[in-house]
């Protein structure tokens, strides 16, 4: 798993295989909060890239419940047990918790999960040094983190930004699975709009590098989005 220092409060963590999402690891003062697991099999890694950044994982919060993202959180849980909080949107726990949360299909991979998180996350919550910012449409209980520090965004997969930054609501060639696991294409595009009209410094993605100074990039996608009737 490469580790790439984003910021002097940010760990960006890949794996070797890119259409991986990514992980984070954001600093506090009692350690770090891990945001997103990517898929199976990456716990041993992700709890060793902690280790050697200098901190334990206190907890883990998700930004969606798809199975790439969530994907190795049992097995994070297993290692670290009650040592850790786990935090997931709402609207995506009820759903892996077996609740018809919404009419019609759900678009993307949920997967069985056994682990119930403590808290479930909802727009304006705080964790730690992070406010949890709702921005449903890619899965309907989607959140993005602004770190209150610095204004840091981490969007999850509202955004993409392989080759260039992407609202994820219309096809794109260098990543077409992101719109095709995207629930309400409208939602999402609005979603987009509001994370735009956040001003962050940087926007960190689950799919694709850390883009400082976003805004331009951002409202440059917003423009490319296909309007969704
Ligand atoms: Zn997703």
């Amino acid at each position: 798993m490469k580790t790439t220092i984003v910021s002097d409060n940010l760990i960006m963590l890949t794996r070797r295989n890119l259409v991986l999402p990514n992980a984070y690891l954001v600093r506090e003062d009692d350690g770090f909060t891990l945001i997103d697991t990517t898929t199976r099999g990456a716990a041993a890694k992700l709890t060793d890239a902690a280790s050697r950044a200098g901190a334990k994982i206190r907890r883990v919060a998700l930004t969606h419940g798809h199975g790439d993202h969530v994907g190795s959180l049992d097995a994070l849980k297993q290692r670290l047990g009650e040592d850790i909080e786990v935090l997931m949107p709402e609207l995506d726990a009820r759903i892996h918790a077996g609740e018809k949360v919404v009419e019609g299909k759900l678009a993307g991979s949920w997967p069985k999960v056994a682990t119930r998180p403590d808290v479930a996350l909802q727009d304006g919550d705080r964790v730690g040094s992070l406010e949890v910012i709702a921005c449903p449409g890619h899965s309907p209980g989607h959140v993005a983190f602004l770190d209150t520090r610095d204004r840091s965004l981490i969007a999850g997969d509202v955004f993409t930004s392989i080759g260039s930054v992407q609202v994820t609501n219309h096809f794109y060639l260098r990543f077409p699975l992101a719109q095709m696991a995207t629930w309400d294409k409208a939602k999402d595009l609005e979603s987009a709009q509001a994370l735009t009209r956040l001003t962050p410094t940087l926007l960190a993605v689950g799919h694709g590098p850390a883009v400082p100074h976003p805004v331009p990039a951002m409202e440059a996608s917003l423009r490319s989005a296909v309007p969704v009737s």
